[in-house]
């Protein structure tokens, strides 16, 4: 089976230019002017931008969370993540302490295998590090290409760990070729902040921002950086979300450290304001919550000057009777907002139209560099011969509204509901299949595959 597109405008993170690409069947074989080669089926892309499938590095699907699950499972999510442009995922383990890291993956692989939509891999949350655990970890990198480790400054009794388990567990990861990412957040202080706010009567969803101050991201992701340098290995601070934490970044490239940087789609669009609509600001409870309009212009400029890295989502929705459960506690109320069906058309509406960042930066941050720094290019991230034909087709020009009523998530509301961005994704190849043609969906539950991933050394 063979597919030849063409007359699009072909943009990677490197190129673009008008051209065609030809793909055999799960791979493309091919691109460039006017290739006289004869396939099955042939495309007319004039007009269209084709763009590599997108690469969201974080994402929660069917996670168990205070008893619910957030609300889109993996066949949900990856379904609605390929409608929005997005081809592949990584999803998080977690390793309940007390418990091994095989344990946990069993468990993730029994919700995940046979459903997924689009293709998928998994990160290791490491939450409890022990002498069994350390000898896991070379398991996970060697037989399962689970080579992301993600720690949790926050969140004490339940998943953070300490700064020796920290420190212990880079010296291992660093020793297998993997890396270890983080939610960095000083857990101590915020614990303190939400029990004085409770203890106040102060039970609003705005005090869910209050209980987090900039400080508290900032702290944690220099001392985060401190460890990753002291110990040589290579550290990933997700959802990044404040000028603070970014400082602490760039602090680290004084001493000539890489500390790779991930912001996701809501921090460079959407600001605490929103926690000011009494409940209704819980539809954006989050952890690190929305920021300020100056933290948008440092994340804007960071992408620019390479600081950040990578833009993804944190996609991890919860139903409106789910968020509900802290109506009266804002300690209560499930974290998570969706977003994995709109990061792409949002970045571009917002990013490239708007002149914030170039074409090229948008298909880096998205596309490219998730797929380099967690191992998985160049069969994911670019168009490139040899590449998985993880394709989309693009028109730059599509004006459309983002609404619950429209949208492929499986939760009842948007988070950026009546937004009117132009540009819109209109066909997705998966694999060399069409997965998505509009408004429909090609491929089948379990059509999705595990993505093995390599070492990584934190050079891309
Ligand atoms: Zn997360």
């Amino acid at each position: 089976m063979s597919v030849l597109i063409k007359n699009g405008r072909i943009v990677t993170a490197a190129d673009d230019y008008i051209g065609d690409v030809f793909i055999e069947g799960e791979t493309i074989s091919a691109l460039g002017k006017n290739l006289s080669l004869q396939a099955d089926t042939t495309i007319d892309a004039t007009g269209f931008l084709v763009l590599p499938g997108g690469v969201d590095p974080h994402v929660h699907l069917d996670m168990p969370f205070m008893g619910t699950f957030s609300s889109d499972t993996h066949e949900t999510g990856t379904r609605a993540a390929l409608f929005g442009g997005t081809t592949t995922v990584i999803d998080f383990v977690l390793q309940k302490q007390g418990h091994s890291l095989k344990e946990a993956l069993t468990e993730w692989q029994g919700r995940a295998t046979g459903t997924a939509v689009g293709d998928y891999s998994f990160h290791m949350a490491v939450t409890d590090f022990n002498e069994s655990t350390r000898a896991e970890i070379r398991e996970m990198v060697e037989r399962e290409g689970i080579t992301s480790f993600k720690t949790f400054m926050a969140y004490k009794g339940a998943l953070m760990i300490d700064d020796r388990q920290m420190t212990a567990l880079m010296q291992e990861v660093r020793k297998q070729g993997g890396m270890v990412t983080v939610h960095a957040t000083n857990g101590d202080m915020i614990d303190y902040l939400i029990d004085q706010h409770r203890s106040e009567g102060k039970l609003s969803p705005l005090y869910h921002y209050l209980s987090q101050p900039e400080v508290t991201e900032a702290e944690a992701s220099g001392r985060f950086a401190d460890i990753a340098d002291y110990t040589g290995c290579p550290g990933y601070i997700v959802h990044l979300t404040c000028e603070g934490a970014l400082n602490a970044v760039r602090n680290a490239t004084r001493r000539n450290q890489k500390v790779f940087v991930e912001t996701c789609i809501q921090y460079l669009l959407l600001d605490a304001g929103l926690y000011q609509r009494d409940f209704e600001g819980a539809k954006w409870v989050m952890s690190p919550p929305l920021r300020q309009k100056k933290d948008q212009e440092t994340l804007w400029a960071g992408i620019n000057q390479g600081l950040v890295n990578v833009v993804a989502t944190d996609h991890c929705p919860f139903f409106w009777k789910q968020k509900l459960m802290g109506e009266r506690d804002f300690s209560k109320i499930p974290n998570g907002h969706p977003a994995i069906e709109n990061r792409m058309e949002l970045l571009y509406s917002e990013g490239v139209n708007k002149g914030r960042i170039s074409l090229n930066k948008f298909v880096e941050v998205a596309c490219t560099n998730p797929a380099k720094i967690f191992g998985m290019f160049p069969r994911k991230g670019t168009l490139a011969p040899g590449s998985d034909a993880d394709i989309v087709l693009f028109d730059p020009k599509k004006q459309h509204m983002l609404s619950v009523a429209t949208h492929h998530m499986n939760v009842d509301y948007s988070a950026y509901e009546g937004w009117e961005l132009t540009g819109k994704v209109c066909r997705v190849f998966l694999r060399g299949q069409l997965a998505i043609d509009k408004d429909e969906c090609l491929v089948e539950k379990g059509y999705g595959q595990f993505i093995r991933r390599a070492k990584v050394n934190g050079r891309i």
